[in-house]
């Protein structure tokens, strides 16, 4: 039996593990801990069903309320971040780190640090603190388990024995929404518009990402760290039937490459099983009806997060985390109809800007704590030019 902990049980990936948990075989799995931001009554109602240790919401405010929807449980509960923190340190043999943002970074790290199997959806704890947090993961002993689709592929496809014989790695990019859009239809996008992604079904923080394609920037930095490669390794195609999850060029010119249909449950099921394999009920890939898989470059003039992002990795010390808690803000402003879509960009590039000209985003982080401030300082460069761009949407 393998005791597992889900951070992020609410969320798309959060709810997807559960599904796959609780139609294994009886005995299969047990549930040590469910953590959410602060939906209690989505998280109360699956540890009953689970039959969970403990839950955590992260906002303090939810605790009484979460307390009210165990009564008449043994589930033991906690509130605030620190029972987050407390529901990831608890002796599960697996976690699946599912919360979305940095916020993820302190519980995610907690797991990998006590030698855990790390299952990580949370692409955006390795954006911030890649280096360190690889090198607590070696100190550990944690194993490192990618679930973003495109690294679960190339985890499966990459012989990590004889990695002098591997040239590259490819990320392939559904291209979202507005893969054929016009920067005009782009500029006036809504938040709808924007979320309803066409192959896969996610968070909306995640869905934004796709529609600019930052997310792609996002997993280019996320690769480098998990595979070890410089950035000029690793590749981004288009292909929006969401078929071919991610590929390796090897030195011979063959290439390895994971099928699927797009559904999470496949890569997160690879990963609650590795290294052996489960069942899923993912529907089956007919390669017979596939009429057509089709790939493309990326138009940088309309999607420039992936260069953005790759310029960041490049620059390192903290713009990486600059760039990531930038975007946070970004989207969420985007989101809240204080910029438009094609402002999300822009703000992200600012903040950037304004980290290299204060010599912020140059200092290497050398420990968590001067990542949780570059975090922090990009917060505030992005709010800053949120606000900038309001007023003077506003005087127009
Ligand atoms: P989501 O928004 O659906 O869920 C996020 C989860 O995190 C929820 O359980 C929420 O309660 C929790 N949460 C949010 N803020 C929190 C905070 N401050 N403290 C503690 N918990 C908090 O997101 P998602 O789509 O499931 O994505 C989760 C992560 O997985 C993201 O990093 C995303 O990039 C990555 N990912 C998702 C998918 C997907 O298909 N959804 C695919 C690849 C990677
Ligand atoms: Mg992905």
């Amino acid at each position: 039996m393998r005791s597992v902990t889900i951070l992020g049980a609410t969320g798309s990936v959060g709810r997807a593990t559960l599904d796959l948990i609780e139609r294994a075989p009886e005995g299969a799995f047990s549930v040590v801990a469910l953590t959410a931001n602060s939906n209690v009554q989505d998280l109360a109602q699956a540890a009953r069903r689970v039959n969970a240790q403990f839950c955590a919401v992260a906002d303090a405010g939810q605790g009484a309320a979460l307390a009210d929807a165990l009564s008449g449980t043994s589930i033991r509960h906690g509130a605030g971040p620190d029972a987050v923190l407390d529901a990831a340190q608890l002796p599960a043999d697996w976690v699946m780190a599912a919360i979305v943002g940095a916020a993820g970074l302190p519980p995610t790290l907690a797991a990998v640090r006590r030698g855990a199997f790390v299952a990580l959806a949370n692409k955006e704890a390795l954006v911030c603190a890649g280096p360190l947090f690889m090198e607590a993961a070696r100190k550990s002993g944690a194993t490192l388990l990618p679930v973003d689709s495109e690294h679960n592929a190339i985890f499966q496809s990459f012989d990590e024995d004889h990695r002098g014989g591997i040239r590259r790695i490819i990320l392939t990019a559904s291209g979202g929404p507005f893969r054929n859009a016009s920067k005009e239809r782009m500029a006036a996008a809504t938040p709808a518009q924007a979320v309803a992604h066409p192959t896969w079904s996610m968070g909306a923080k995640i869905s934004v990402d796709s529609a600019t394609m930052f997310n792609k920037g996002l997993e280019i930095i996320e690769a480098c760290h998990l595979f070890d490669l410089p950035d000029d390794r690793v590749d981004v195609l288009v292909h929006p039937e969401s078929i071919v999850h991610g590929l390796v060029e090897y030195a011979d010119g063959g290439l390895l490459a994971q099928l699927g249909e797009p559904d999470m449950r496949t890569p997160i099921g690879h990963a609650l099983a590795w290294p052996a394999r489960m069942e899923t009920p993912v529907k089956r890939l007919d390669l017979a009806q596939l009429s057509d898989l089709s790939f493309h470059a990326l138009d940088d003039d309309r999607f420039p997060g992936p260069s953005i992002a790759r310029a960041a990795f490049r620059a390192g010390g903290c713009a990486p985390a600059v760039l990531n808690a930038a975007n946070e803000i970004a989207v969420d402003a985007f989101l809240n109809g204080k910029i438009g879509f094609l402002d999300i960009a822009g703000v992200v590039s600012d903040a950037l800007e304004q980290a290299q000209t204060e010599g912020f985003g140059a200092r290497a982080p050398n420990d968590f704590d001067a990542v949780y401030a570059a975090d922090r300082q990009g917060r505030r460069f992005a709010s800053d030019t949120v606000q900038d761009r309001l007023q003077s949407s506003k005087r127009a």
